[in-house]
């Protein structure tokens, strides 16, 4: 039967050229690093279009960024003081692979862990700054994570210097376990202290924040901001869908179920993100220098 006979044609990728090759054509391939797909409304953008905000011009969704392009974003240029690197986790657990994995993602991401911190100026005042960084280890907490956002609000507290704190997280580090869960109680600590003292703490929720990060400091700032369409929740959707069986609403753990909820301050968009910051750390005591 000729008319349903399959063609000789096959499609291969060629790994050693730009081109896709078929039997009867050879048709140009468009590079992966050109183009963007978005996330949330599944709209296609030529990633030079995204800017340095890194936001879909169709919908206003705000990509995820590492903790270098937010360093950028946020502080006035060359005032950042990077504190607390080189801190270095045991694995506990004796973890197989962690510490390679561990390697593995610092040249990865140019970090040495989840959480980048120091000291910076935002519009000529000073503040103790965290970013978390998802594309670490999806930017999970650990020890050392807990470690060096602990160190940065004794380090804020001493100083009297408010703390800005852009937070990140799929959660708990499990490869390091039950350590891991007892650094929301460290930190906690830490925050507490450095309230006592009257001092400023704001933290800007990004996507996604989940887990033991909210479960404690996320959560635990004088004012939370959050990004537009931020991801922030305890558990996954679905574990909960599951133990309370019942469907949730299709905006539920989105920033803006949580804002209509009382969980969120203010949803700021990304471009306005950096004047509102200064404008709240001037307004509740930030040193002018
Ligand atoms: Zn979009």
């Amino acid at each position: 039967m000729a008319l349903f006979r399959k063609k000789d044609k096959y499609i291969r990728i060629n790994p050693n050229r730009s081109t896709v090759t078929g039997g009867t054509q050879t048709k140009p391939e468009v590079p992966d690093e050109l183009f963007s797909q978005c996330p949330s409304c599944k709209g296609t953008i030529y990633k030079k279009d995204l800017g340095l905000e890194k936001i879909c011009h169709h919908c206003s969704y705000n990509f995820r960024i590492t903790a270098q392009e937010r360093l950028a974003l946020t502080v006035d240029e060359g005032s950042f003081e990077e504190l607390f690197t080189g801190i270095e986790t045991k694995n506990p657990l004796d973890f197989p692979n962690y510490m390679e994995k561990l390697a593995q993602v610092r040249q990865q991401t140019g970090l040495d862990e989840a959480v980048m911190t120091g000291r910076a100026k935002i519009d000529g005042r000073s503040v103790a700054l965290g970013i978390m960084d998802s594309n670490f280890i999806m930017a999970s907490m650990g020890t050392v994570v807990g470690e060096k956002i602990t160190c940065l609000f004794e380090y804020a507290t001493k100083e009297k210097l408010p703390v800005v704190l852009f937070t990140a997280s799929g959660g708990a580090r499990m490869q390091e376990g039950i350590l891991s869960l007892m650094q929301m109680a460290k930190i906690s600590a830490a925050v507490k202290q450095h309230s006592n003292a009257g001092l400023f703490y704001l933290t800007v929720l990004t996507d996604p924040t989940t887990g033991g990060v909210t479960a404690s400091f996320a959560m635990e700032g004088d004012i939370i901001l959050a990004e537009p369409q931020t991801l922030v929740g305890f558990a996954g959707r679905r574990v909960i869908e599951s133990t309370v069986r019942e469907n949730l609403p299709d905006d539920f753990q989105k920033a803006e179920f949580l804002l209509e909820h009382g969980f969120v301050d203010a949803i700021v968009k990304r471009q306005d993100l950096r004047t509102t910051i200064a404008y709240l750390v001037a307004l509740h005591g930030g040193q002018d220098e």
